[in-house]
């Protein structure tokens, strides 16, 4: 029988960390949200806010829905805040040494009830799940970026993962009505390990100059017709995530296919990460985002 959920606990108020808690609220679940210190805390607040008043502008949720749901939202630094959670979404930076750090840190004043899911984009839920003290009950739970708008959860089940777990993650995501699809726990899942290699070989193409960004991206937008071009794409990612994910799957599966491209490795190293902040391969400090290169 799946458990009954109630309260969330959320670590990690980037991007991800924040949609997951905007749409656990709006669906009732009272959330527990942690980040490194306040001024994380606040930017995650402060994002969560912007993006309902557009749903409300949209039409999707109303005023009061927005306020009701931020009234759930609770920010804490201490991970002792997760003892009252039924589950804890950890969505913190993707680095495997960060979220084992997290891992260990959380169990230590964790009931042994409260399950666990990480949102990774790529490393493995089992080897996740073994720093943990109840690899049963720890899953992985693949949001889509953004949260409140992408219909799809992947469901990751470790090799230790209980049936009870995996139920019970997959009652949350029906009810945030999001439609769960099955992967397995190989690197990247289904989602990123296609359209990572996409988005890497488009940096490829950028810099073996086959063409500039904005020909990649109208090329792949009109040729293929893809919603937004691939570096925008990886952009609006986070090109740290992006090199974080190639890596795993450089490693993971050992073919040379995988090998990040040198031009997303050098903007990581020089801190042009993307669109969070305000430089990747768009500069997004004016009115319009501006190709680099
Ligand atoms: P982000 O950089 O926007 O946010 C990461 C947050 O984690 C930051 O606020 C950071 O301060 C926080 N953090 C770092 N160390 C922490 C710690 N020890 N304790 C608590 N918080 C900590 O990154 P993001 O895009 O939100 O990605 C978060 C996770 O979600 C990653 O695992 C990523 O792979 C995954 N993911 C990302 C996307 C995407 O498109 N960006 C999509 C699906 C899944």
């Amino acid at each position: 029988m799946p458990i009954m959920i109630k309260r969330i606990g959320v670590i990690g108020a980037g991007q991800m960390g924040s949609g997951i808690a905007h749409v656990c609220a709006l669906k009732g679940y009272d959330i527990h949200l942690a980040d490194v210190d306040q001024a994380h805390l606040d930017k995650g607040l402060e994002n969560i806010g912007r993006n309902m008043d557009r749903q409300i502008s949209r039409g999707m949720i109303r005023p009061e829905d927005k306020d009701a749901a931020l009234k759930r939202i609770v920010p804490v630094v201490d991970y002792k805040a997760f003892a009252e959670c039924d589950l804890v979404v950890e969505a913190a930076t993707e680095n495997e040494a960060i979220k084992r750090e997290i891992f260990k840190k959380v169990c230590v004043d964790l009931p042994p009830n409260v399950l666990l899911a990480t949102n990774t984009s790529s490393i493995s839920v089992t080897r996740l799940a073994s720093v943990t003290d109840r690899p049963g009950k720890f899953m992985g739970m693949h949001f889509m970026n953004p949260v409140p708008l992408m219909g799809l959860v992947e469901l990751i089940r470790g090799i230790a993962t209980e049936e009870e777990t995996f139920r019970t993650v997959r009652e949350v995501v029906v009810r945030l009505d999001k439609k769960p699809v099955n992967a397995e726990d190989f690197p990247a899942f289904i989602v990123n390990r296609i359209l990572l290699p996409m988005i890497n070989e488009a940096v490829y193409a950028l810099y073996e100059g086959v063409g500039n960004v904005e020909a990649i991206d109208t090329g792949m937008k009109l040729g293929a017709n893809h919603p937004m071009g691939p570096l925008e794409l990886a952009d609006f990612i986070g090109l740290d995530t992006c090199l974080s994910v190639m890596q795993v799957l450089h490693e993971g599966l050992a073919d040379s296919k995988y090998r990040p491209c040198p031009l997303l490795v050098k903007y990581v190293e020089a801190g042009w990460i993307g669109r969070k902040v305000k430089r990747g391969f768009y500069d997004y400090s004016g009115e319009r985002p501006v190709p680099t290169r």
